[in-house]
């Protein structure tokens, strides 16, 4: 029963291969600002964990914010047992109330312990292998649309045959984004389009009734879960939410109110593998597909992932994301790499990680 002795929290910045990242709202990152949390316990077994947000505004999450939860929140869990998760998130749950994303690092280190001290992969450990690997779909970042279509057969020649565009901005220049991709978009491939909260509602119902004609799914396109409820009454695209799904909750109200044909489900988000695993039977059980993904990260974050999508029913893994790929740091060995748009999770045991230490660097902060 190994029970925790020390937290070790690691700043890590993560620059883009293609300089920045846009999206809704004239939102933009180049550098993402990366927490990694190393659990260590009295029985020598280590996990480590990821906690990257996408900027201070796109989630209520902020990359100091998670340092400032860890050293929050922390304290209140040396001598916790690692592995029994359940009763880890009751006691984080009663020393820090909320701060799902705060919660994820510590959570996904502790799924790490689990599966070493088990010898098995934490993919194992979700409910087991679907399949060789998995589907990953492709962030097209935000830019005129012309060069949005072009960018699509670069990431094709990648093996990516899932294209995600990142509207959200002005209307009508997001009809023309998502009708310049559709262009160039083979049989096989799908394509997403992505508001990211970033219409109103008329805006947004100008948008899917012009491109109505288009084999497009549209994902969050307004900030409320009722405002986008009220698009998807009025549009025939497969919908997906996530900004709006936090929590099961809203999860089952959506499902009930038939408010979404795929949830994003982002591990942070939920609050670590463990809540974001109990999204995912759900709606396993229901028969709603899944994007299984984080807000950011690198080399641990897509680990995490990829244990959790790859664990998830093949026909309703809607498509997931391997962060480590966009960014050019890579923190750890061992992490998943892309193999012709597809992803496969560790076979080792835990995550199936060894963290560069030389890349992490000392401590920003040591609770023990
Ligand atoms: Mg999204």
């Amino acid at each position: 029963m190994p029970r925790i002795t020390r937290f070790s929290v690691f700043q890590v910045d993560l620059p883009l291969h293609e300089g920045s990242y846009k999206w809704s709202g004239g939102k933009s990152v180049e550098v993402f600002d990366s927490t990694i949390v190393r659990v260590e316990t009295d029985e020598g077994v280590t996990g480590h964990g990821e906690v990257c947000p996408l900027g201070p505004f796109y989630l209520p999450s902020y990359a100091g914010g998670v340092r400032a939860g860890l050293a929050e929140l922390a304290p209140h869990l040396i001598g916790a047992e690692a592995t029994h998760l359940d009763v880890l998130h009751q006691r984080m749950e009663r020393s820090l109330k909320g701060h799902p994303y705060v919660k994820s690092g510590i959570d996904i280190a502790c799924w790490d312990i689990l599966g070493q001290v088990s010898g098995r992969p934490v993919c194992d450990l979700l409910g087991g292998r679907y399949g060789d690997d998995f589907v990953l779909y492709r962030a097209i970042s935000q830019d005129d649309p012309e060069t949005m279509a072009s960018r699509v057969a670069g990431y094709r020649a990648e093996g990516y045959r899932r294209f995600q565009l990142k509207v959200g901005g002005d209307p009508d220049v997001d009809i023309e984004r998502i009708r310049a991709v559709a262009a160039v978009i083979e049989p096989g491939d799908r394509l997403i389009a992505d508001a990211n909260t970033g219409w109103v509602q008329h805006e947004a119902a100008r948008v899917v009734r012009a491109v109505g004609d288009v084999d497009v799914y549209i994902e969050q396109p307004c900030l409320s879960y009722d405002e986008c409820l009220a698009i998807r009454r009025r549009t025939s695209h497969p919908f997906v939410l996530d900004e709006s799904i936090d929590g099961l909750n809203i999860l089952l109200r959506g499902h009930a109110e038939g408010a979404m044909d795929v949830v994003n489900i982002k591990i942070s988000k939920f609050g670590g593998l463990t809540p974001a695993r109990q999204a995912r039977d759900l709606c396993a059980s229901l028969g709603i597909g899944m994007t299984i993904e984080d807000s950011w990260g690198g080399d641990i974050t897509t680990a995490a992932i990829a244990h959790l999508a790859h664990s998830t029913p093949t026909e309703l893994l809607f498509t997931a994301t391997d962060f480590n790929s966009y960014v050019t740091v890579s923190t750890a060995e061992g992490a998943p790499q892309r193999n012709n748009g597809r992803l496969a999770a560790s076979t080792q045991p835990g995550l199936g990680i060894t963290p560069r230490t030389d890349i992490l660097g000392d401590a920003v902060l040591v609770i023990d």
